[in-house]
C-alpha cells in the first residue's frame, strides 16, 4: 500500500499513460503504477547510486523487470524524447525540480509529454512559476498531511492538450482574490500558495500558512532584538507578508 502522499500523485496519473517517475528512490510509484494497471510500463530515474540500487532491487522483487526500466541520471537525461507521456516528480524541492524540467524541456525531453504530476517539499512557487513560464495548464492541486508533514502535489497539462487555456488562466480563473492589494501583490500570493488551493479552502490550507505566519514571527522576534535600518525593513516587510496570508486564508 503506497503512502497517503504518493497515492495522491498516483491518482492524477491518466491510465494507459508511460510515466517516467524521475528520483524515484525506491521506485514504489512506478512499481504500484505497473501493478495496479495503471500504466503499461514505466521508468524509474535515479541520480544517485544507493537509491538507484533500491529501485533496482525493488522493481526484481517485484518482477517487473521487463515493465520497469530502472535507469541511472540526472534528471530527464534519463528518458529519451517522446518516450513517455507522463512525468512525475516527488519528494525534492521546488527549484531542483525546475531545474531537472527546464533542462529535460532544453533538450527536447519533454516533446510528447502531455502530464506532469508534480510534489516539490518546498518552494512550490519555483513549480508554479515554471509551469506558468513554460505555458503548462496548472489543472489541479491537492494538499495532504502525513505524518505531521503537508505535502503539496501539483497537476499540469501542456499546451498540446488544453490549447484554449491561456498562461495567466490558470491563476486568475473565477478572480476569486477579492483583496485590497495590487496585481503583483496577488499574483505573488497565487504563485506562493497556489490558486487551486486557494480557492477550495481546507483546514490542512490553512495550518500549513498558520505555521509559516509562526516561522515568520519568530524571524521578526529574532530582528527586533538586533539594530539597524536593514533588519527593521525586513522585518516590516515580513509583517506585511503575515497580513496578506492572513487576509487570504
Ligand atoms: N520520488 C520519491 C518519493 O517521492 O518518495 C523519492 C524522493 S527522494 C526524497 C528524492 C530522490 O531524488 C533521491 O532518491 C535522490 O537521489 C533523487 N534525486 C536528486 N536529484 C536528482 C536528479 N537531479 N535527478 C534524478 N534524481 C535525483
Amino acid at each position: 500500500k503506497l503512502s497517503k502522499r504518493l497515492q495522491t500523485i498516483a491518482d492524477y496519473v491518466k491510465r494507459g499513460a508511460r510515466v517516467a517517475d524521475i528520483g524515484s528512490d525506491h521506485a514504489l510509484l512506478p512499481t504500484y503504477l505497473v501493478q495496479s494497471g495503471v500504466c503499461p510500463s514505466a521508468i524509474a530515474g535515479e541520480l544517485n547510486a544507493g537509491p538507484f540500487r533500491a529501485a533496482k532491487k525493488q522493481v526484481a522483487d517485484a518482477g517487473l523487470q521487463a515493465l520497469i526500466t530502472v535507469r541511472q541520471g540526472n534528471g530527464l537525461a534519463v528518458v529519451m524524447p517522446g518516450e513517455t507521456d507522463t512525468v512525475t516528480i516527488a519528494g525534492m524541492g521546488g527549484n531542483l525540480m525546475s531545474t531537472i524540467l527546464e533542462e529535460g524541456y532544453a533538450a527536447g525531453k519533454l516533446d510528447g509529454v502531455t502530464e506532469l504530476v508534480l510534489q516539490p517539499n518546498v518552494g512550490e512557487d519555483d513549480v508554479r512559476i515554471w509551469l506558468l513560464e513554460k505555458g503548462w495548464y496548472l489543472s489541479h492541486e491537492s494538499i495532504l498531511e502525513e505524518d505531521g508533514k503537508i505535502y503539496e502535489v501539483l497537476h499540469a497539462v501542456s499546451r498540446d492538450v488544453q490549447p484554449s487555456a491561456s498562461s495567466n488562466e490558470t491563476l486568475y480563473e473565477g478572480s476569486f482574490l477579492k483583496l485590497p492589494y495590487d496585481k503583483e501583490v496577488l499574483h505573488r500570493v497565487l504563485l506562493r500558495m497556489g490558486p487551486h488551493l486557494l480557492r477550495q479552502g481546507s483546514p490542512v490550507l490553512t495550518a500549513k500558512w498558520r505555521s509559516e505566519i509562526g516561522k515568520l514571527e519568530r524571524i521578526i522576534a529574532q530582528m527586533s532584538a538586533s539594530e539597524g535600518t536593514e533588519s527593521t525593513l525586513k522585518a516590516e516587510q515580513f509583517r506585511k507578508e503575515i497580513s496578506i496570508i492572513e487576509e487570504v486564508l
